[in-house]
């Protein structure tokens, strides 16, 4: 039975301030509803804290240094650095007061527009009604006619892994940069292990990376991979083995490593090493939720979401007033994404119909140099092309054919455009090179509008920029479309 709205402690109550749950909070706000949101940790969630915003700024001061300790690559214009000098608390202050400026003004702006927030472990109590627990012990009951979940997600530790957070960390504590280990091991080889690794390496750190599946950097484009890898890892003090589980860790002085082969599971080597980082996934925060209270069943702890971010039950119905939006969806999980998710739950409660376009959410790594992606991978595009019965194309695009790449010294590069070769629509995108990060952002908001390289190819991109790279890639996907069928 649902309550009347005249019944309701608020309109929304979003359990989770991480990006989703900020974003959604701050829209229904905006939009004129009673809005709270609970939060059991720090306001801004991984994203702010423990995810993009310290990894991005220790990313940033660790790749100056990269940049100033390159001898070649600065003699190249005739500058003859002297050796770089850094300290490592400085950096990691660096980081620590952008987290805390940045969850300051996150903060300040729900306040601003009126939004209560509780401090405590959300939990359902049944259909529109929630259980706080404070962290005083009080228990209370709140009700809301609509509850957004968006308690985001946690990194996972793989059985055998001890952490000890100081020698046996994952990336939680890896964003405090508390000291610099001579030699550490990053098992995984996703985003988060090559940002770390990128990080370490211009510190001076040797690097061990270990990766399960058969090849490294197994979530990206082969292609892409196949140029990034020389220089992320190939050209860098890491030894990157593929191929291999971490079965067992042990923390301490030095770190042990049992490395086992994936596929036998056989212990074929051991290491010693100064510190691991495992950065093996991440996986939803949903186990203090009390879903079983609304009957909704999760997948691996993920909760199951529609295409509007209504809560699924098991029989594939949607539940009233319940949505859940961000990392515990495990749609894409990234911050915008969490964040497009929470505003279009916001914009379905509010009678909109309106779903997320997840074909259009770009994608980046900001290593030196950044990757990045848009769209369907080639192997999606060739199902897709097989379904729909459309010829693919595939264009690949040079930095080294960049102006701006050239004088930069920095022409190590590739982009792939992925596209329909009957209507020229673009598919997708992975870019490996000099501020591929922005670069992916055109190519995602001519996805976003289903474009078609017969109208990008007229667009005049600046002259001398990186931008020509896809400025290239589209003309060269144009010569490529069947005209005749047009
Ligand atoms: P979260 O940010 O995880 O927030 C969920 C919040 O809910 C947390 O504050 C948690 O304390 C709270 N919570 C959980 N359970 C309860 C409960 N029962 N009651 C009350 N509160 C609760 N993404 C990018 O887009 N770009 C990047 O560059 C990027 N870099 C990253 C780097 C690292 C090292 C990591 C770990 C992640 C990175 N991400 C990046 C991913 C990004 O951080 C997440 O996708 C994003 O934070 C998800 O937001 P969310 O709102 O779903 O959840």
């Amino acid at each position: 039975m649902q309550l009347s709205d005249a019944n309701f402690d608020f309109d929304v109550i979003v359990i989770g301030a991480g990006y989703g749950g900020f974003d959604a909070a701050k829209h229904a706000s905006e939009h004129g509803l009673k809005v709270a949101i609970v939060e059991s940790r720090d306001m801004g969630g991984t994203c702010v804290n423990r995810g993009c915003v310290p990894s991005k700024a220790l990313l940033a001061a660790s790749g100056k240094v990269r940049e100033l300790s390159d001898s070649a690559h600065l003699e190249g214009f005739g500058i003859h650095p002297s050796p770089v000098r850094f300290e490592r608390r400085k950096i990691a202050e660096h980081s620590n007061d952008l987290v805390a400026a940045i969850r300051t003004n996150l903060t300040k702006t729900l306040e601003r527009l009126g939004v209560t927030i509780l401090r405590g472990i959300g939990r359902l109590e049944g259909l529109q009604k929630i259980g706080l627990r404070e962290k005083n012990g009080v228990d209370r009951i709140l009700t809301a006619k609509d509850i957004i979940l968006a308690t985001g997600s946690d990194p996972f530790v793989p059985p055998g892994i001890d952490i000890d957070g100081r020698t046996v960390f994952t990336s939680d504590e890896a964003v405090n940069l508390e000291w610099l280990p001579r030699w550490i091991a990053i098992i995984g080889s996703g985003y988060i292990g090559l940002e770390f690794a990128d990080v370490y390496t211009a510190l001076g750190c040797e690097v061990t990376m270990i990766e399960a599946l058969d090849r490294v950097m197994p979530t990206f484009d082969p292609d892409i991979t196949k140029v990034a890898k020389r220089n992320l890892i190939d050209g860098r003090d890491i030894d990157a083995r593929a191929g291999l589980l971490a079965s067992k860790v042990s923390p301490g002085c030095p770190v042990k490593v049992e490395l086992s082969d994936m596929k036998t599971r056989d212990v074929v080597d051991q290491l010693e090493v100064d510190a691991v980082l495992v950065a093996t996934g991440r996986i939803p925060c949903s186990g203090s939720l009390n879903l079983g209270s609304v009957g909704v069943e999760t997948s691996r702890g993920f909760v199951p979401v529609d295409e509007r971010m209504r809560v699924l039950s098991p029989d594939g119905s949607s539940i009233s007033n319940l949505w859940a939006v961000g990392d515990l969806t495990g749609k894409l999980m990234l911050a915008h994404a969490a964040a497009a998710q929470g505003t279009v739950a916001v914009q379905n409660i509010l009678g909109e119909e309106r779903t997320v376009d997840y074909r259009s959410i770009p994608a980046a790594t900001f290593t030196h140099p950044e990757i990045s992606s848009v769209g369907l991978t080639e192997l999606e595009a060739k199902d897709l092309a097989k379904e729909e019965g459309f010829e693919l194309g595939v264009v690949r695009s040079y930095f080294k054919a960049n102006s701006k790449a050239l004088a930069e010294l920095q022409s190590d590069g590739l982009m792939k455009l992925i596209f329909s070769k009957d209507t020229g629509e673009v598919l997708g995108a992975h870019i490996y090179g000099l501020h591929a990060a922005d670069l992916i952002q055109e190519v995602a908001n001519a996805i976003s509008r289903r474009q078609s390289v017969l109208s990008l190819v007229n667009e005049v991109h600046t002259h001398p920029t990186l931008s020509e790279v896809v400025e290239v890639a589209y003309k060269l996907a144009y010569q490529q479309i069947k005209k005749e069928k047009i």
